[in-house]
């Protein structure tokens, strides 16, 4: 029986999550299909036409309404100015993450470390709690800070599908020592979605995982000699 349920959440979760893998210093870029499809950070807009054009041959452009941003680093966050023009979509983060966007601070983007400027962004903030649905999935928002004061998780309990940025990678573990990271915060943020029945793990970097997400992050605790 249990077996069954498990392969469902497969399924659903290949038709409800696309990646774009990122290439050079980008993020990876998430695509949530369904009739209300969302998009999950933007890369650093250095491929942003080439973004664009994937994101095409995912969904319907004229769909996406909302992009939703994991944190506020640059490699996540560099594309969203262009693609919510280009989309006329709206752009989310954690209030503890907008300020650097609305501000144009590059330092707390990172952006500065490679000369590169962050323009202001008009941002809308988001809570622990909210939701943002896809039509066919609901994705609420966990606060999960540590690799920044405003880090968020996306996770569909349906799925088991867990959308995490940078706190938590198949293999590896989020930075803490960069502006607002906290290394407490991390372990306890890890615990918390330990604590979830993830399934499938979707990080901002790398390859995603279909059927251990748990595995991973109880990896991700034990590379910090946590458990
Ligand atoms: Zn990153
Ligand atoms: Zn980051």
């Amino acid at each position: 029986m249990k077996e069954i349920k498990y392969c469902i959440k497969l399924q659903n979760l290949e038709m409800s999550v696309h990646c774009l893998p990122g290439v050079g210093l980008d993020s990876n870029i998430y695509v949530v299909t369904g009739n209300d499809p969302f998009i999950v950070d933007t890369g650093t807009g250095i491929h942003i036409r080439q973004v664009i054009d994937q994101i095409s041959r995912v969904i319907s452009l004229e769909k996406v309404g909302r992009i939703v941003l994991t944190h506020r680093h640059y490699d996540h966050i560099g594309g969203a100015r262009f693609l919510m023009k280009e989309l006329g979509a709206k752009v989310y983060i954690h209030d503890l993450d907008a300020p650097p966007l609305r501000e144009g601070d590059g330092w707390a983007t990172l952006s500065e470390l490679g000369g590169i400027k962050t323009e202001p962004i008009d941002v809308k903030s988001i809570r622990e709690g909210d939701v943002f649905s896809s039509g066919d999935h609901e994705f609420r928002v966990y606060h999960t800070p540590g690799h920044t004061a405003g880090s968020i998780v996306l996770f569909d309990d349906m799925t088991g599908s867990l959308i995490c940025g940078d706190t938590v990678f198949v293999g590896s573990v989020g930075r803490w020592d960069l502006p607002s990271g906290n290394y407490d915060e991390l372990v306890k943020s890890l615990h918390r979605l330990l604590s979830l029945d993830a399934v499938n793990l979707y990080p901002g970097h790398g390859p995603f995982s279909l059927g251990d997400a748990k595995h991973q992050i109880l990896n991700a605790l034990r590379c910090l000699g946590e458990v």
